[in-house]
């Protein structure tokens, strides 16, 4: 694959990150473009075109050597037709062909992904995850994404639509999630609702130090109710616990239903370190089966915040070289 090379898009709802890779995987260019929402879609597939067009400049790469395009957006999506369909975040872009219009815009074959998908095999393939045949992601942040790979592929389901990890049921009749379940991890272990359970607790009048915090700041974040945990505060590491054992509880899902050697977790919550990663450990450790011992390791992102880009840009490689059905056009 020497001597061929694949953009990678990452869309986001405040920054698109945009970079060109080789077939190997090393980043020749890479920008970071705001996305300015407001200035509507066409505005920004515009921008995202001419960004791309400068990192060939920048990498000194000739057109003719560049083979395709890898888009990861939120979801939910039509990948088949490369259409966003309900963007939360990215009001305007419902119902955008986006994968199209930049296709269109720089000739080359493209692909459209789930953003937790394709950072999920940024992460496979060149990430925490590059030794690995079978992985799961868990994307930790607002919401709860995730990624699975199976065999060396991504699954996608029958409708595009799997591996939305986040809205794994594990409370009956439990906390209301955004999706319109209830008791999803999601409502329980994201970091929204990290916050949210502290605060519920303070409310109900639980002494703790997150209370000065919050007084002080108005607000609480997510990084205070580690910092709290690990400065010792009672409440705060309960918090942390009931955050940490929803993810073991999902882990210990996820080793059952696809049992993969490692379940990778990324996103803002990771900053939090050994005080959220040991305790996901430990309560997996306890929870899971113990009729047959195999190690599942559950680990953090190596990429950070460029797993999406360099995913979707190796979601283009891998296309090209072994499923050239699925670039759109097809065949060019
Ligand atoms: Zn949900």
């Amino acid at each position: 694959m020497a001597n061929e090379y694949f953009f990678g898009v990452d869309l986001g709802g405040t920054n698109v990150e945009l970079g060109l890779l080789d077939g190997e995987g090393a980043i020749m260019a890479h920008v970071t473009e705001p996305t300015r929402t407001h200035e509507g879609p066409q505005s920004l597939v515009e921008r995202m075109a001419e960004a791309c067009r400068d990192l060939a400049k920048q990498a000194h790469v000739p057109s003719d050597k560049i083979k395709a395009l890898g888009i990861g957006s939120p979801g939910p999506m039509s990948m088949l037709e490369g259409k966003l369909i309900n963007l939360g975040n990215l009001p305007g872009f419902n119902n955008f062909f986006l994968r199209a219009e930049l296709s269109r815009r720089l000739k080359l074959p493209a692909l459209l992904e789930n953003d937790a998908n394709a950072a999920c095999w940024g992460e496979f393939w060149l990430g925490a995850g590059r030794n690995a045949n079978d992985m799961v992601l868990f994307t930790l942040g607002t919401g709860i994404g995730g990624g699975i790979v199976i065999g060396g592929e991504l699954i996608h389901g029958s409708d595009d639509n799997a591996a939305e990890l986040g809205h794994m049921i594990i409370q009956t009749d439990g906390r209301q999630c955004t999706c319109g379940q209830k008791g999803c991890v999601e409502a329980y272990a994201s970091a929204t609702a990290t916050v949210a359970r502290a605060i519920e607790a303070l409310e109900h009048g639980r002494e703790s130090k997150m209370q000065d915090t919050h007084r002080q700041n108005g607000t609480l974040a997510c990084k205070d109710v580690f910092d709290h945990a690990l400065a010792g505060d009672p409440l705060a590491n309960e918090i942390v616990n009931g955050t940490a054992l929803a993810l073991a509880q999902i882990c210990v899902s996820m080793r059952h239903i696809t049992e993969p050697e490692m379940v990778v977790l990324t996103g803002g919550m990771i900053k939090a370190g050994d005080t959220l990663l040991n305790r996901v450990r430990s309560f997996y450790e306890e929870m899971v089966w113990k009729l047959k011992p195999e190690p599942m390791d559950i680990c953090f992102a190596e990429l950070g915040g460029h797993a999406g880009f360099i995913g979707a840009a190796g979601l283009a490689v891998h296309a090209y070289k072994h499923h050239p059905q699925r670039l759109y056009p097809s065949g060019t």
